[in-house]
């Protein structure tokens, strides 16, 4: 018994590692990760309710469409407050 346990828990941290990974490995914000564009959300059910911290995005410019990390309200402030070009 001690041994199914040991490997169920082996099998879920690798999910757990695996997850955290790919999470991190997603682009995030707003513009795309090709052109540098600004995209535009594309509503999902799926990750509105089920996935919250993620997000499908789309290019206007490109055209390239996938899936973000979403950017919180926040930093979305912060981010606008910060100028572009560093003086
Ligand atoms: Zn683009």
């Amino acid at each position: 018994m001690l041994i199914v346990v040991v490997l169920l828990a082996t099998v879920a941290m690798r999910v757990a590692i695996v997850t955290v990974v790919v999470y991190l490995l997603l682009p995030q914000g707003r513009f795309c990760p090709h052109c540098g564009g600004e995209m535009t959300a594309i509503r999902n059910r799926f990750f509105d309710r089920v996935v919250s911290a993620l997000e499908r995005r789309w290019c206007v410019e490109c055209g390239w469409d996938g899936i973000v990390r979403r950017v919180r309200a926040a930093s979305r402030r912060r981010a606008a407050r910060r100028p572009l070009i560093p003086s």
